[in-house]
């Protein structure tokens, strides 16, 4: 069976299809700037990539252009739509309700629409994407894979604020967390690459990329999470603050900021780029910190400085720790954050081996010394995958949903 998974954004939507069970890619691509002039669709199918440039006024479409490139003879990977058994879409807010994938009907598409309101960046997105696959495919069944619900295990202790009670009985203020489909992607990896049952693992797994967050995985099930009520909380991010005293916004704002010009300053122009003046980008960074630029190589440091107290946090959270494991651009490539974050933690069992270390990236592998307690895993996440295989498991596949 070929499923079909979709990340629809503001003015983009990510695709790929999968052959299920072998989870192989077929195709994949991405329709960027829909609603502009210039909109275009990057598509790769068994090697070949091609690129169109034409006007894509709506979502609709976009699905409308994808679906004729993966049946286009000679481009496509399919030869008629039938084939495909399954959509699977990414969405980002699934509250309290969702604790796994579900095949979406009314009930789910309303509730993702009421969850809106936690998510208004992405949920409405979400849904338009939706709407337009389940349109031009009709007859297809389409599942929803929702960024929080590996985190609807975090329990009360930690996924309450010590506000007053009553912000979470009437507007649900409390700890969601996101990123849950990478942190139980690489949790069940981590679980298979240490020899373990994925309900015997105890982990923290660090997504570093441009949004990071850390959790604390117990028996398989996420226990603690660095973001927050929303995305903003925890890590240093490319351009978000992650952690820091609330207290400022009310001084920023006693000084004339409006709340547009807060929100814009802790989630656009603050992290790693707000501490360099020079990128959001790692990578940028430490080509520039390697030249000699001191906030460059600041921001650096404050980024591993965060990183390396939710690791002690985490690790006093959970009873013992199997695996420390790195994931996202930056925790998959840069043997330097993973060096900052590990070294001297002996004390924590973590001895990283510098040689493995250097060596990592772009494939799984262990960088730590044969006889340290904690093993520290690089692991490429894959996102898309865990939704097919969910996609794929909830129409009759082999499996449960959320095996990977
Ligand atoms: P993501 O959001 O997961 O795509 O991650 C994006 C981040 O990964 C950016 O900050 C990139 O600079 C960073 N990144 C990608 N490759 C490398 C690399 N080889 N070394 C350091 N950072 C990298």
């Amino acid at each position: 069976m070929k499923v079909l998974v979709i990340n629809a954004g503001s003015s983009s939507i990510k695709y790929q299809l999968y052959d299920m069970p072998r989870a192989e890619v077929l195709a994949k691509g991405f329709v960027e700037r829909i609603g502009e002039p210039t909109s275009r669709l990057s598509h790769t199918c068994a090697g070949n990539s091609t690129t169109l440039e034409e006007a894509v006024p709506s979502h609709e479409t976009a699905m409308e252009l994808i679906l004729k490139v993966l049946v286009k003879p000679g481009e496509g990977a399919v030869a008629d739509l039938s084939e495909i058994g399954a959509v699977g879409h990414r969405v980002v807010h699934g509250g309290e309700e969702f604790t796994g994938s579900v095949k979406i009907d009314d009930r789910v598409l309303d509730s993702i629409e009421r969850f809106a309101e936690l998510a208004p960046l992405h949920n409405p997105h979400n849904l338009v994407g939706i709407r337009a696959a389940m349109r031009k495919l009709p007859g297809t069944a389409q599942v929803a894979c929702f960024d929080t619900a590996f985190h609807t295990s975090i329990p009360k202790v930690a996924h309450m604020y010590a506000l007053p009670f009553e912000l979470y009985e009437r507007h649900r203020v409390r700890r969601y967390g996101f990123h849950g489909t990478s942190h139980r992607y690489v949790a069940r990896r981590a679980a298979a690459m240490i020899g373990r049952d994925k309900h015997d693992l105890n982990a923290i797994t660090c997504h570093l990329g441009n949004g990071c967050s850390v959790a604390a995985v117990r028996k398989g099930r996420s226990v603690d999470t660095s973001m927050g009520f929303t995305p903003l909380e925890g890590l240093v991010m490319g351009t978000r603050a992650g952690d820091f005293d609330p207290a400022i916004l009310f001084y920023l704002a006693d000084k004339g900021y409006d709340l547009a010009t807060l929100n814009g300053l802790c989630n656009k122009k603050s992290g790693l780029l707000g501490i360099s003046g020079v990128s959001n980008d790692m990578r940028t960074l430490q080509k520039r910190a390697e030249e000699g630029n001191d906030r460059a190589a600041l921001a650096i440091e404050i980024f591993c400085y965060r990183v390396r107290k939710y690791v002690g946090a985490y690790s006093a959270v959970l009873d013992g720790v199997d695996a420390v494991v790195f994931t996202g651009g930056i925790g998959e490539n840069s043997s330097l954050v993973r060096e900052l974050v590990c070294r001297d933690m002996t004390h924590l069992g973590i001895a990283l081996d510098p040689k493995a270390n250097a060596e990592a990236g772009g494939r799984e592998s262990a960088v730590t010394v044969p006889d340290s307690r904690v093993q520290v895993l690089v692991i490429p996440t894959n996102e898309e995958q865990a939704i097919a295989r969910d996609a794929f498991e909830l129409v009759g596949g082999n499996g449960e949903p959320g095996t990977v």
